[in-house]
Formats: C-alpha cells, structure tokens, sequence
C-alpha cells in the first residue's frame, strides 16, 4: 500500500475538467453554479466557467466529467484516527482509504482518543498530539488529508501549552470532556486560550462515548462555549429535545451532526437550525471510528438522510458537509471557487435508482455513485469501490 502524500512536482500542473453536468458550488448561498468547466493550476482551482470562456490549452490532465456531477471533496468534521490507517477501536485496516471511496477528501481530529496507552499527563498528551499532527502531515492515506494532532484537555494545563501547541502546528483540540477537564468554568478557560492561539475546540455533547468520558449537557456546552457542538446528536447518545434545540437558539456556535448519533435527534437539529435560519452553522461528521464501526459512506448517508427526511434540497445537504464545515474549520477546501484547494468528487444518480436525476435521487434518500475523486488537482480514484455505481462516470482523456 502506497500512502504517502503525492510528490510534489517541479513542472506546473494544470488539470481541466470539463463537460461538467452539474456543478454543485458548497456554498449555501449559491450552490449550483451555471458553469460547465474547472481549471486548476498546481493543485488550486484557477477558474470556473463556461469551456467556451475559459482558456482550456496546455493542460497537463483533461477529464471528461462525462455529464456527472462535480461537488467539492466531503469533508469529514469529527473522526478518531489514531496512527496511519488503523484504528484499535475495531481492529480495522484502511478505514481512511475506505472513506476516499465515500468521497472524503479531509477530515478533522477531534482526538486520537482511541491511542491505546494514551498519555494523560501533561507532556505526554502535548507529545503525542504533536506526533500526529506530524505523523498524519506527512502520511495520507489515498491522499486524504487529516488533520491530527488533537490534545484531550487535561488539567493543569496552563496557557503556556496551548501557545506551544500552536507553534507546533496543531489546529484543533481534541474534544472538551473526553478528558479530566468536565466543569464549564475550567473549559471555557482553557478554550478561550486555544483560540488566543488560533487552535479550534470542539465540545462533546451529550451522553459518555468512551469509558472516562460523561454526560455533557446544554449548560456546560454553552458555558464552555467552544467553537464546535460537537455531535449535537449524541455520541452515541443524545441530549433532551429540549436541550438541543435550546442549543440551536443560544449557541452561536457550529452544530455538528454525526451518522454515529442519534439520527431523530440529528433530524431536530437540522430543522431547528432551519426554523432559526441557522442552516450555514451545520456541519457534518461520522464519529468514526467508533462502537458501531467506520462509516466509509458515513458522510453520504448523512447528506441522503438529511436530505430526505430533513427535508432540504440536495445541493443544500451537499454544502453542509463540504462548504459549512470549510467555514466554521477554517479550511480552504470546500468551495467550488478560485482560490481554493482543487479537491472534488464526480457524482452521479446511482444506477437503478428510483430518482430522475442525481439531486431527486438523493432527495428520495438514494446514495449517488462516486465516480472519481481528485484530490489537489490530482486524481486519488475512480469509479468507487464503496458506492453504488454510478450510472456515468468520468474518464481522464489526457494525462
Ligand atoms: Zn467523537
């Protein structure tokens, strides 16, 4: 298995995708753009357009999206790796890779609390947060980015941690409450510094996932106030009703919903948030790995389920996972747009599907077939091994 990050070439790289059907922005505000093709330059999109507008000549990789769809990479907002691309939790091999084949381009840490013999202690829970964030910086399995490195806060930590975290690289920490750390007041201390030092937290909200974890409710969430509700839904199990949607009203933070939470509950939120108008602060995560396994098309089924049962139109489930969470992450992924990482996946309507097109297949609760994902302007994979198969898939006609 090659895992390694793509070599970085000397020579320029220009890749164009055109004969795009449908191109799916990941921003809320417009997510279908009337474009039919992307040029990207050294792995970050230059243009999006009409072919007949944009100067297409010189490209080092064509692909003929074949009419697909063209979305940006998912972005997985809550996992647990541990080290490569293992996870202890169920003994499992290659779980990352098995989520490239889902669409999942990125995929932020919320804590490599599965570590078996994870340090607790100070220095040690710094060391090994900074050994992933090195380890997972280097290592991409399929090219998948992660960003590891995600300290459990413990206490006595004091700020001068958090500012050595920060130099080291780490962006995030690891979720509030999976540690010692389990009263508002030393939370909300301990978070403010994180972002004094521009390290994003994320809270675990409701009931204990691991042994050592407990139940977080509304009043220390919202007392804590991290960047990040984390699993709104539960992980695994979720909050009152009354609870998550007071959440949604007093909470101007990101709303995570999770597959490895309670689904009713994840529903509440989404209609909360968009009763309140609220829908730009969801964002969506798998929890994997975790008890009830990883989830390879976790991110997919939580745009089908929310789409069809949450009742919002596709395209708008789409950006919850991929321009959402770029915003609320901070990451340069996530949008169809100039300027950004030229990560994507190809979608088409799964063959068979009851749906007359990609968007009312997935609207009726269908998975769309995953095509190819590309990732920095490269492509990772093609056809999926994971999704149904979609009916057209792309091909590379020049590389
Ligand atoms: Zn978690």
């Amino acid at each position: 298995m090659s895992h390694d990050g793509p070599a970085q070439s000397a020579s320029p790289n220009k890749l164009v995708i055109r004969n795009i059907g449908l191109l799916l922005s990941g921003d809320l505000d417009h997510p279908i753009l009337d474009a039919d093709t992307v040029v990207a330059r050294d792995g970050v999109i230059h243009i999006v357009g009409k072919e007949k507008d944009v100067d297409t000549a010189g490209a080092t990789t064509t692909i003929d999206a074949n009419g697909t769809a063209l979305a940006p990479g998912l972005i997985d907002s809550h996992v647990h790796p541990v080290c490569g691309d293992w996870t202890p939790r169920q003994n499992q091999f290659g779980w990352i890779d098995s989520c490239l084949h889902g669409g999942v381009t990125t995929m932020v840490s919320a804590g490599e609390v599965h570590t078996p013999g994870r340090p607790k202690d100070i220095v040690g829970l710094k060391a090994m947060a900074i050994f992933a964030q090195r380890a997972f910086q280097s290592f991409r399995p399929g090219g998948v980015k992660v960003f590891a490195g995600a300290p459990v806060l413990e206490h006595g930590m004091l700020e001068e941690d958090f500012k050595e975290l920060a130099a080291a690289g780490v962006k995030f920490l690891g979720e509030v409450g999976l540690g010692s750390v389990k009263d508002g007041v030393t939370g909300r201390r301990m978070v403010a510094w994180a972002r004094k030092y521009g390290i994003q937290s994320t809270i675990h909200t409701g009931g204990p996932s691991i042994p050592g974890s407990s139940l977080i409710d509304k009043d220390m969430v919202l007392e804590t106030d991290a960047d990040v509700v984390g699993h709104i839904n539960g992980g695994h199990t979720a909050l009152p009703d009354d609870q998550i949607m007071a959440l949604c009203e007093r909470s101007p933070r990101a709303l995570e919903i999770v597959h490895n939470g309670n689904e009713r509950a994840g529903l509440l939120a989404l209609r909360t948030a968009k009763e309140l108008k609220q829908l730009h602060r969801v964002i969506l995560g798998t929890d994997s790995p975790a008890g009830s396994g990883v989830q390879p098309l976790g991110i997919l089924r939580m745009i089908a389920m929310l789409s069809s049962l949450g009742e919002i139109p596709a395209e708008i489930a789409i950006c919850l996972a991929t321009g959402n969470t770029a915003k609320m992450r901070s990451l340069n992924c996530g949008l169809i747009a100039a300027g950004r990482e030229a990560s994507f996946v190809f979608l088409d309507t799964a063959q068979q599907s009851a749906g007359k097109n990609l968007l009312d297949s997935i609207r009726k609760g269908d998975l769309p077939g995953v095509g190819m994902v590309v990732i920095d302007g490269a492509v990772s994979i093609q056809r999926s091994r994971n999704t149904p198969p979609a009916t057209r898939v792309p091909e590379i006609v020049k590389s």
